[in-house]
């Protein structure tokens, strides 16, 4: 397998045809045209073998995944996705690993009619990098920093589900079908690129929940310049979840884990409704998680309006 079979098995899998690509993969370089009145967005991430994905991970779900974080950073720009170009590092050229990595990413590519335009091919320990591109009309994305005291917090979807897929896997026991749905949601996640296309010029500020929310949503306090109060008993929670794990771990999962996705935003109570409603059409509903508040930092409160801290044993009631 030459470095080129290789690189033709990955172009003719995502071969996916747009207007906008004057030249694609074969040349030095792609020649793309950004609509008028547009800003290009782009965003780059590296997927390490053991580090962001199990080792045992199928090559389907680690083609599919590689652009699936990406997709969830222009997701929380409000933009739209067009292209993606990728670095992908092989330990060997192996047809079929390649094959069905090409599989996974093309799968997910279509259904944002997204072109793969270029990348590099290179021998060494299994790594990929994905960058993407898209659009926003002129100044018009979703930032971190425009949150405001008095916003409401949502998250999309649910929380904690690919952090709880990541834990089962380790333990490795028998797997029943609501284990498999949060090991799916860890292999295979959904981009909230629809749901970022609604929030765009509504949201104040918005960012994808990749490191977990109080991390993530932590981003949008320094960004912003203010804090944020989230009720714990709030978090929006999957069935499998909820089966899979106690009232402290699942806390913790949701707080803490990474690799969801989803989106978190703040926007301002009067829009929040409609807001929420056009969303829920969208095909993923959000669910508000607490507010903005002036004093800087993310603190955790229950429903009662409790402080709740984190100890060795999970989230717990402050005492
Ligand atoms: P160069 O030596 O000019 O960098 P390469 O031989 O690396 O060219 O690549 C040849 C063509 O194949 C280029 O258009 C490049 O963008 C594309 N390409 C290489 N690797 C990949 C990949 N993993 N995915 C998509 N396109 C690739
Ligand atoms: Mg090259």
């Amino acid at each position: 397998m030459s470095e080129f079979e290789l690189i033709d098995i990955i172009r003719t899998h995502c071969a996916i045809a747009r207007d906008d690509v004057r030249l694609g993969i074969g040349d030095d370089a792609a020649i793309l045209t950004v609509p008028a009145n547009h800003q290009l967005v782009v965003s780059t991430d590296t997927l390490v073998s053991g580090v962001h994905f199990p080792e045992t991970t199928q090559a389907a779900d680690i083609g599919w995944k590689s652009l699936a974080v990406n997709l969830s950073d222009l997701a929380a720009m409000g933009a739209t996705p067009a292209w993606a170009t990728l670095a992908l590092t092989l330990p060997v050229p192996d047809r079929r690993w390649v094959e069905a990595f090409s599989d996974g990413f093309a799968s997910l590519a279509r259904e944002f009619k997204l072109a793969l335009v270029g990348g590099d091919t290179t021998q060494g320990p299994l790594s990929i990098t994905v960058t993407v591109h898209g659009f926003v009309p002129n100044d018009a994305a979703l930032l971190r920093s425009g949150a405001r005291v008095g916003d409401f917090v949502f998250v999309t979807g649910t929380l904690g589900d690919a952090a709880g897929g990541l834990r089962l896997m380790a333990e490795d026991g028998q797997r029943d079908d609501s284990m498999k749905e949060l090991v799916q949601r860890l292999n295979r996640p959904t981009p909230r690129v629809a749901q970022g296309l609604v929030l765009r010029g509504r949201a104040r500020s918005c960012i994808d929940v990749s490191d977990g929310l109080l991390a993530d949503l932590g981003h949008i306090c320094a960004a912003s310049g203010v804090g944020c109060e989230v009720d714990v008993d709030a978090l929006p929670t999957s069935s499998a979840l909820n089966a899979g794990f106690g009232r402290e771990e699942r806390r913790s999962l949701q707080l803490g884990g990474g690799d969801d996705y989803e989106l978190c935003f703040t926007a301002s109570e009067e829009i929040a409704a409609e807001l929420l409603g056009d969303l829920a059409r969208s095909g993923c509903g959000a669910t508000r998680v607490g507010r903005v508040v002036e004093r800087s930092g993310v603190r955790v409160i229950d429903a009662a309006g409790d402080a709740v801290v984190v100890s060795s044993r999970g989230w717990e009631h402050f005492a």
